[in-house]
């Protein structure tokens, strides 16, 4: 499938993925090297302009089985090298990644319509996820058990093998360095099916890879839809395990495939979080964070704050102040420097966004800011929507349970503590929080009381793969990052050993 080529944006692709992938056609990356999917063909449209811009084929089932194959085998290459050697390559992924910043930075803005400053950021974040995990390639120690016996117990973290990991189009680089850099330390090899409406960085990350030496094949790139390619990684007797990123609908799935093959899963979903702020907090400070938390990505994030809990006490002066701040944010085209907003991801997304402000407003929300279309310089057609302020929001409203992975803030008020933490714990999700306060002792109850995986203070958005992250309630299961995110991709082995003299006949049975 070649390019077409129409408009600035697709050129500027066409070009980076000769320079990147040293191809003008697209597929899927196994064992080493570009190939034709068998499938139906795939359009990604660019999400600023809303037009296609290239073709590919789903890889199918074949394709996965080429690619199951193949990272059995570099596996085995890549478990037999010595941790240290291991640990050198990952070093040298993490240059490759850093090397490649700007083109890769440029390639995720322009295909996934994501601001070009925030992804330079987190190309930087993926080589940061290859450095950590580097070092604890060659430090992934088991321990020894004092057993009441004479036996000398100990454990080993061993790799599963194949690991299929399924990820979403928000944030397609980082999620795959995120899963990519711990499986493979572990020592796995790795199916990865990126979302089929966002797998060009995913795939060029893989060739980078593959260029700073790790075995080719050890991680794959089966490019395609979630029904077809996704379901066929999962069912191939040589996946150990999953990791899913994605909707909580979507994880369902997933965990129900993986129970018949009776293998684990681990499941990263998406979240209604709820942004605290209390009448004693720093307000200036509070203001700039509740932005931050869910205007960033234009709300498409799993961690997004789009419940923002208000004491009563100053609940108008902040709608009013985070309505006045977000009608100044730049929005605009995703490769422009200035922009900070860039449109939604795709058009159904765009459509699940308007029609729950909508609901909102139908059940008595209030527009403080935004609530539709903004103008866009030759964006007419791309899915942009506005920084968006819903005031008088309750609790109960759909636009407070369900996610709306948007630029879209339900300012909910509250009366005391025990009700904020009601209101925070009234959902389904369970996957970040922040409270804001001055008061130390109280920053600390809400810490403990919020039902969430990561919770800020006075902060939002602090994330680092050297810390542990994961879901509470539907949120998830299990943990990405740090070191409990690398134990997700081992396998834990006892190992006994007799040392005693008379071992032999210690059950009671005779030599003879
Ligand atoms: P999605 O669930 O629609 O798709 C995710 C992936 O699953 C895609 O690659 C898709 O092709 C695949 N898929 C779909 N059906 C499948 C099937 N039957 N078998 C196998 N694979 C299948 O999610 P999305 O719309 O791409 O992403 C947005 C969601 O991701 C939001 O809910 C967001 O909160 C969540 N998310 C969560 C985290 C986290 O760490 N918790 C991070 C980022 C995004």
């Amino acid at each position: 499938m070649s390019f077409v080529v129409e408009g600035n944006g697709e050129l500027q692709v066409a070009a980076l993925l000769r320079e990147l992938l040293g191809s003008d056609r697209f597929g899927s990356w196994v064992d080493g090297a570009l190939v034709e999917g068998l499938g139906e063909t795939i359009s990604l449209i660019n999400p600023a302009t809303g037009q296609p811009f290239m073709a590919y084929r789903d890889a199918g089932e074949p394709l996965v089985a080429a690619a199951a194959e193949s990272a059995c085998r570099a596996q085995k290459q890549w478990w037999a090298m010595t941790a240290s050697q291991r640990g050198r390559l990952m070093w040298a992924c993490a240059d490759q990644v850093r090397a490649a910043t700007e083109s890769l930075a440029q390639l995720e803005s322009i295909s996934a319509g994501k601001p070009v400053r925030d992804c330079r950021v987190e190309v930087a974040k993926v080589a940061e996820m290859f450095e950590y995990y580097a070092g604890w390639c060659d430090k992934l120690g088991g321990e020894v058990i004092p057993v009441p016996t004479s036996h000398l117990n100990y454990t080993r973290h061993e790799p599963y093998g194949v690991v299929t990991q399924i990820t979403p189009w928000n944030a397609p680089v980082f999620t795959a360095g995120w899963q990519i850099a711990p499986a493979i330390c572990a020592g796995n090899g790795v199916l990865l099916k990126p979302s089929e409406l966002t797998p060009l960085s995913s795939t060029v990350l893989v060739k980078l890879l593959e260029e700073a030496g790790i075995p080719q094949g050890l991680v794959n790139v089966i490019n395609g839809l979630g029904q077809t390619t996704g379901a066929a990684a999962i069912a191939n007797p040589v996946t150990k395990k999953v990791v899913f990123v994605g909707s909580p609908r979507t994880g369902g799935v997933i965990a129900t495939a993986a129970a018949q093959r009776v293998i684990p899963c681990v499941l990263e979903l998406g979240g209604k979080s709820a942004n605290i702020v209390f009448d004693d907090a720093d307000i200036d400070r509070a203001v700039v964070g509740a932005q931050a938390a869910v205007f960033a990505a234009a709300g498409q994030s799993c961690v997004s704050g789009s419940r923002l809990l208000v004491q009563r006490s100053v609940y108008d002066q902040v709608v009013e102040r985070v309505a006045s701040a977000c009608s100044k944010l730049p929005v605009g085209l995703p490769w422009a420097e200035s922009t900070m907003i860039g449109p939604i991801n795709n058009q159904v997304q765009f459509d699940h966004v308007s029609a729950l402000v909508k609901d909102g407003v139908a059940q008595g929300a209030i527009v403080a800011a935004g609530g539709g279309k903004p103008d866009i310089a030759g964006g007419d057609a791309g899915y942009f929507y506005q920084p968006t302020v819903l005031a008088n929001v309750d609790n109960s409203m759909r636009v407070a349970q369900e996610e709306i992975f948007g630029p879209v803030v339900s300012v909910i008020p509250f009366d005391d503590e025990d009700d904020a933490v009601a209101i925070a714990n009234d959902s389904r999700f369970g996957l970040a929080g922040a409270v804001w306060t001055r008061d130390v002792g109280r920053a600390h109850r809400m810490a403990a009381q919020v039902n969430a995986g990561t919770f800020w203070v006075n902060s939002y958005k602090a994330i680092n793969v050297m810390s542990p992250f994961g879901g509470f309630g539907e949120s998830g299961y299990g943990r990405s990052s740090g070191y409990e995110g690398l134990l997700e991709y081992t396998q834990t082995k006892s190992v006994w050993v007799e040392t005693g003299k008379d071992a032999a006949i210690q059950f009671g049975y005779s030599i003879q």
